[in-house]
């Protein structure tokens, strides 16, 4: 990996940063409690807790991918950054670019 290339991964890995605390902020608005007497009918009250149910899973995963962010940024200035902790192999400057917080390469990640 070159130095352009982690540079670019950086900027990416910074503003995947600022993009997911957005959404965090707009979910965690979403699942907030529904108020009983919000004035909704039944029907809409059940949807409105399907929706709950599905926002706070994105809000789980949005929540766990930003934490993975923040260690990619915290190791992408050393030597183990983009080498795979299982085979110790290079994880490739595609994968990193994608996925930054990728901690294996593609065939360890594919073998759990
Ligand atoms: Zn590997």
């Amino acid at each position: 990996m070159t130095k352009q290339e982690k540079q670019t991964i950086k900027e990416k890995i910074e503003n995947d940063i600022i993009l997911l605390t957005g959404q965090i902020k707009e979910l965690e608005e979403k699942v907030k409690p529904i108020s009983p007497d919000c004035g909704l009918g039944r029907l809409t009250r059940l949807e409105a807790m399907g929706e709950q149910h599905v926002n706070n899973k994105i809000l789980d995963e949005a929540r766990v991918r930003l934490t993975r962010l923040n260690n990619a940024l915290q190791r992408i200035d050393k030597p183990m950054f983009g080498i795979c902790i299982e085979c110790e192999e290079s994880i490739g400057v595609g994968r990193m670019s994608i996925r930054p917080e990728s901690v294996r390469c593609v065939e360890c990640a594919n073998l759990l």
